[in-house]
């Protein structure tokens, strides 16, 4: 699958497959919300950004109407998958249950904090939400953050 977002002019891809799987883990969680982190790696001109994993937190807590993730513990993994695979930390993924795709205030703090933070810190990262309910992915949005703003692909 092939997303587009005009305000950056940049390419996103992800296998159906792989969002998927993604979907399927927020769907174990439900009615709570559940996430995790992106990994992959940009084209050498970054207007391509390929999605190839996720990553489950290693502690998190999520509730009805909200998520959050600890990056405690994912520096060092992510500093080891680099090593190894040449990917990284390109951003976060989580669900709202029996919710719309659209962020809330806490989902744009939540990336303004992260693009701050020293432990996972890359220039633009994305966000992945997904509306689930109890069997399915009703819907998912990617985002893009940029200049305190987060902009979806199409
Ligand atoms: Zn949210």
């Amino acid at each position: 699958m092939k997303l587009y977002n005009k305000h950056r002019k940049v390419e996103l891809i992800i296998d159906q497959k792989l969002l998927e799987r993604i979907g399927k883990k927020g769907i174990e969680h439900f009615p709570n919300e559940f996430g995790g982190f992106l990994i992959g790696k940009y084209s050498d001109d970054y207007k391509t950004l390929f999605i190839s994993d996720f990553i489950l937190p290693k502690s998190y807590k999520g509730s009805r109407y909200l998520f959050e993730r600890s990056s405690k513990g994912m520096k060092s993994f992510f500093s080891n998958l680099f090593k190894k695979k040449k990917e990284y930390y390109v951003g976060e993924w989580h669900t709202h249950p029996n919710g719309s795709t659209g962020f809330s205030a806490t989902d744009l703090n939540a990336m303004i904090n992260i693009e701050s933070s020293t432990s996972v810190s890359i220039k633009n990262p994305v966000l992945l939400i997904l509306s689930v309910s109890a069997q399915k992915i009703n819907q998912a949005t990617f985002y893009i953050y940029d200049k305190k703003k987060l902009l979806p692909y199409e």
